[in-house]
């Protein structure tokens, strides 16, 4: 374990163990070296990349949907480096890395960096101002707050914690009858492997977003059939937003413009809810023609039912359909007022919200207080990819700097 200061105070916390800490990790000490054994990273898990490694696996993703120079590493061609023997393992379009090939490079850069036990396990439950305070020897800290009891300070933390919550319709809690735990279930809960499809099944799966077409296309080849349903039209992009968020072409505009509620905007409109790449809707449409998959396109749930065994489905247009099964693959949704972690600090240090995202400054950092913030919550200043691996790195260059400046 890395020395930190003392066991209960330590210089920079980072919150989760993802690839997103992970990058912002490397770009520190590729500028400042010494701080690796003053960096503690907490995670419910304790070890990386728990949770991006449950997704992938849990919807048996064969390859990312991002180009090889998204990834951990400060240097964008650290991946292409080192799959110098497997490029096989690339996919076509855009050379995108399959999942094993992601997975090794990431244990390569944990293991470069010299981070393999850095991450100790804790669910970090609040976050905590503290002022100057005799007992520790910052100046302004964090106090972070675990179950049972635990507090550690925090000379600064940085949030690499996602902080999306699953968006759920209402229809799910108004769902009727005595329903066996896997009939209904959001995405979130679903592993294809553990869910006991079998040949016949009939699985509505709700959502037009990637994890859909992935959930479906496990489905199927377990001998079930699908029914896809959207409240719009399923269609297909290869990203999950536009390339010329990743550079000057849109994000020159987007930085200059003065305001917030515009830029909120603009984030949610690029990333324009769930999309299918090429190749996923391809394969969907495939299995359509040999009747495996049928597309229910702007169609809403008005209320489910189990009886007889199996779910009755009223739609508001009036269809009824019946089925065995109902995946849930609604995505996420962000709002900093609604996470409890952080209510302590608005509370504090109360800042601009607008359409869920916290106004932060250029640093990613929370205005009068030691706190980074990456990820989705970094939208307004990172834009439309905050959330993907790209935006870690646009985000990891800002707090880096910040980070150095305030040391
Ligand atoms: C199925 C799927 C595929 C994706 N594929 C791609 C892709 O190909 N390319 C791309 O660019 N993006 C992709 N994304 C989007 C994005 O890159 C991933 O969601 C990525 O995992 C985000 O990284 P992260 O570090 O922010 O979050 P996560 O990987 O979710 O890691 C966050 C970690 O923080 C921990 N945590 C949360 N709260 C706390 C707390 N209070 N205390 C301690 N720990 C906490 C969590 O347990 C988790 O381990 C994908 C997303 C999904 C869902």
């Amino acid at each position: 374990m890395p020395s930190g200061l003392t066991s209960d105070s330590i210089d920079i916390a980072v919150i989760g163990s993802g690839p997103h800490a992970l990058t912002v990790i490397t770009h520190i000490l590729e500028k400042r070296k010494h701080l690796r054994d003053r960096i503690r990273v907490f995670d419910p898990s304790g070890r990386w990349m728990s949770q991006w490694q449950r997704q992938f696996a849990a919807y048996e993703i064969p390859h990312l949907r991002s180009p090889a120079v998204h990834h951990p590493d400060p240097h964008p061609f650290a991946l292409r480096g080192f799959a110098e023997r497997r490029f096989e393992e690339f996919h076509v379009p855009y050379d995108l890395p399959g999942t094993e090939l992601f997975q090794d490079f990431c244990g390569e850069v944990i293991r470069r960096w010299g981070l393999d036990d850095h991450v100790v396990q804790g669910n970090v439950t609040e976050i905590r101002p503290v002022k100057r305070d005799s007992a520790t020897r910052f100046d302004s800290a964090l106090e972070l707050g675990f179950e049972p009891g635990r507090r550690v300070t925090a000379r600064r933390v940085i949030y690499a914690g996602g902080g999306a919550s699953p968006n759920i319709p209402d229809w799910v809690a108004q769902a009727q009858g005595d329903y066996p735990t896997d009939a209904l279930k959001h995405a979130s809960q679903i592993r294809l492997a553990q869910e006991g499809v079998k040949t016949g099944d009939r699985v509505l799966i709700i959502g037009s977003g990637l994890t859909s077409g992935h959930l479906a296309i496990g489905a199927v080849s377990r001998g079930a059939t699908v029914m896809m349903m959207a409240r719009r039209s399923y269609y297909e992009k290869q990203f999950d937003a536009e390339p010329g968020w990743l550079g000057p072409k849109y994000l020159k505009d987007f930085w200059a413009e003065p305001s917030w509620e515009v830029r909120a905007t603009q984030v949610k409109e690029a990333r324009n809810g769930g999309s299918l790449t090429p190749a996923v809707l391809t394969k969907l449409r495939k299995l359509k023609a040999e009747h495996r998959v049928t597309f229910h396109e702007h169609c809403q749930i008005r209320s489910i039912v189990w009886q007889d065994d199996q779910w009755t489905v009223q739609c508001e247009s009036g269809d009824v359909m019946q089925c065995d099964r109902i995946w849930v693959a609604t995505g996420s949704q962000l709002n900093i007022q609604q996470h409890p972690l952080f209510a302590s600090v608005l509370e504090h240090y109360p800042i601009e919200v607008v359409q869920g995202f916290p106004v932060l400054d250029e640093q990613l950092r929370w205005k009068g207080c030691p706190l980074y913030l990456m990820g989705g919550f970094a939208g307004l200043q990172v834009g439309p990819t905050a959330r993907n691996l790209s935006g870690a790195r646009m985000a990891s260059e800002r707090i880096t700097a910040g980070l150095i400046h305030q040391h």
